[in-house]
This record gives C-alpha cells, sequence and structure tokens, in this order.
C-alpha cells in the first residue's frame, strides 16, 4: 500500500524579520508558524482516506470549490495556496515602480500606477470582515478584486497576479484596527511587482 503525499507547508520566500518594520517577526511567526500552517495540517487530516489524498493543492482546491459538501477542505486548501501567493506577493525592500509589462497594463486600466494602487487599497479596506484583496487578469485586462474569507479568484476563471491579506491575524499584532496604515505600508514597501508581472506571462 502506498501512502499518498501530503500537502506541504511551502519554505517561506525569506526570512520571518525580513519584511521588519512594516510586518514584524512576530506577526510572520504566527502568521506563517500557525495559521498558514494549521491549514495545511487540517487539510491533510480532512483528505487523508479521501480520493483527494495525493492530489495536487491545485486539484484539490479545484474540486471543492462551491461544493457544500467539501467547504471544509476548501477552506483549508484555499487558505493554503491564498498564504503561499500572498508570501510571494511580498519581497523586502519591495514596492516601488512595477516592471515596464504591469505598469503598461495599470495604466491602460486605471490610468496611472497610482490610480491602480489607489484602487487595489481601497478594495483591501473595504472588504468586509476577513478576506483578500488581489490584482487579477481578467482574460486581458487588468482588475482589482476582493474575496472573503478564504475564497480565490482561481475558481473564478480569473488569473490571481497580487495578493493583499486581509484577515485580522495579518496585521492586528502591529497595526491594532488600522487595517488603512497596514494595507498603505504593504503596497509602498513590499510589493513584489516583479513577481506580479511574472505570473502575467
Ligand atoms: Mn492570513
Amino acid at each position: 500500500m502506498t501512502t499518498a503525499a501530503p500537502v506541504t507547508l511551502p519554505a517561506l520566500p525569506y526570512a520571518e524579520n525580513a519584511l521588519e518594520p512594516v510586518i514584524s517577526a512576530h506577526t510572520m511567526s504566527f502568521h506563517y508558524g500557525k495559521h498558514h500552517r494549521a491549514y495545511v495540517d487540517n487539510l491533510n487530516k480532512l483528505i487523508a482516506g479521501t480520493e483527494l489524498a495525493g492530489a495536487t493543492l491545485g486539484e484539490i482546491v479545484a474540486a471543492s470549490a462551491g461544493k457544500a459538501d467539501r467547504a471544509g477542505i476548501f477552506n483549508n486548501a484555499a487558505q493554503v495556496w491564498n498564504h503561499t501567493f500572498y508570501w510571494n506577493s511580498l519581497r523586502p525592500k519591495g514596492g516601488g515602480e512595477p516592471p515596464a509589462s504591469l505598469k503598461q497594463k495599470m495604466e491602460a486600466a486605471f490610468g496611472s500606477v497610482e490610480a491602480c494602487k489607489k484602487e487595489l487599497a481601497n478594495a483591501a479596506v473595504t472588504q468586509f470582515g476577513s478576506g483578500w484583496a488581489w490584482l487579477v487578469l481578467d482574460g486581458g485586462k487588468l482588475k482589482v478584486a476582493k474575496t472573503g474569507n478564504a475564497e480565490t479568484p482561481l475558481t473564478q476563471g480569473l488569473k490571481p497576479l497580487l495578493t493583499v491579506d486581509v484577515w485580522e491575524h495579518a496585521y492586528y499584532l502591529d497595526y491594532q484596527n488600522k487595517r488603512a496604515d497596514y494595507v498603505a505600508a504593504v503596497l509602498e514597501k513590499l510589493a513584489n511587482w516583479e513577481f506580479a508581472a511574472a505570473n502575467m506571462g
């Protein structure tokens, strides 16, 4: 009998303290070390012995999206995927000027890079309760989207380029209730526009 490979927690693309002072190592230790890890562990427990054991994370998300009897599996699988995507959406000394390919799309869709960032920040601040703000491609068009809880544009026919986690666990230790300050700091100082541009391909 073979044992199906479990879903694994990917390594962070930088050290836990690499995003300081915008996001503290303290926040990272809980957000990555506890929350992200718990989604992985919960997912593996939920799929053990089912037909989804051994499937890839993408397959699990696709096979559980919109299915009431697989809501627990979807929530944990999508949160694993969203968090890995979020870590890659950030980088130490990020922000600044997006690569030309992305800048062009931002200008075409929003008029300017600043207007695009403002729209993304607005989505992040106005997402009611837990969720995510996203920069996505809809066909070839750049758009801003927001999703609640574990929902992800992946299952909505959209191509995610970049995300900001706006669950309270993402910012409460560092910013308390000031979500807008967290979002502004992340977009100005940590946004990994190179990652977003690479995802356009
Ligand atoms: Mn989170």
